[in-house]
């Protein structure tokens, strides 16, 4: 589903990707984790053909992302959906609104808005908060809300730029679960950016460590865990393992 070759990036003098090969299957649940400033959120950013790159190539779904002109990326951009951290929701719109402004953006009609906001308020678990504003619910809530706007276009792939790190450990749990669910059910393909080791083990197959803007290791989780177990300690940090 990800392609990425040689990939590299810099913002003015600052190279932050260089040299990134990876390779992300279809229906895969993918971990990215690495020190903060490794550039991990700019990965993302360039799978979601929100920043160029000046050299190598990375294809999603067959597509070369740098190809595409302002129209294509637009539509491109419609099948990724993206969760974050700070779960980034319209304080002023409730919830239901919160999750039909994509479809709004695209001129779907009030009936399929409102079909598909319905769908998803039970597929992510929130279908009593409909009507609510994002301060009246929790973080958790808030994160499932995100999530079901980033599902609402029918996404093929779903990138989580360390969408649990603000959550109690509990919390973050039943969210991962959920993200298990949306790749089990939905067979979509997810890219996981996180500090946390037991979402990396709970969640993912195959991980990479990002190290100032190169891949320092790659491959399936629990032999990274056995093979480097210090390495992880010391990027990701204790707390967590
Ligand atoms: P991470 O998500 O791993 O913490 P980022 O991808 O956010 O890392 O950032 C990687 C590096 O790129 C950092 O040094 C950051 O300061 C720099 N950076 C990120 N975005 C920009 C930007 N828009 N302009 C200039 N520098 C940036
Ligand atoms: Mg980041």
């Amino acid at each position: 589903m990800i392609e990425i070759k040689n990939l590299k990036k810099s913002f003015g003098e600052l190279q932050v990707l260089s040299d990134i090969n990876l390779t992300i299957g279809k229906g895969k649940i993918y971990g990215l984790v690495g020190r903060s400033g490794a550039g991990k959120s700019t990965l993302l950013r360039c799978i979601n053909g929100l920043e160029n790159y000046e050299e190598g190539s990375l294809i999603v779904d067959g597509i070369e992302v740098k190809s595409l002109n302002n129209e294509a990326a637009r539509e491109f951009r419609r099948e990724i959906g993206m969760i974050f951290q700070q779960f980034s929701l319209l304080s002023r719109m409730t919830v239901y609104e919160n999750i039909a402004l994509p479809m709004k953006c695209w001129k779907y009609s009030k009936k399929q808005i409102d079909k598909k906001v319905k769908e998803l308020v039970e597929l992510v678990g929130i279908s009593d908060k409909l009507y609510a504003k994002p301060r009246e619910i929790s973080g958790g809530q808030k994160q499932r809300v995100a999530i079901a706007r980033a599902l609402s276009m029918n996404p093929k792939i779903l990138l989580c730029d360390e969408a649990t790190s603000s959550l109690d450990p509990q919390t973050a749990k039943s969210i991962i679960s959920l993200i298990n669910k949306i790749n089990n059910e939905l067979g979509i393909t997810i890219v996981i950016v996180t500090h946390q080791m037991s979402v990396l083990r709970s969640a993912c197959e195959e991980i990479s460590i990002l190290e100032n803007g190169r891949i320092a290791e790659a491959g399936v989780v629990e032999e990274i865990f056995l093979r480097q177990p210090k390495a992880l300690r010391n990027l990701i940090g204790v707390k967590d393992l």
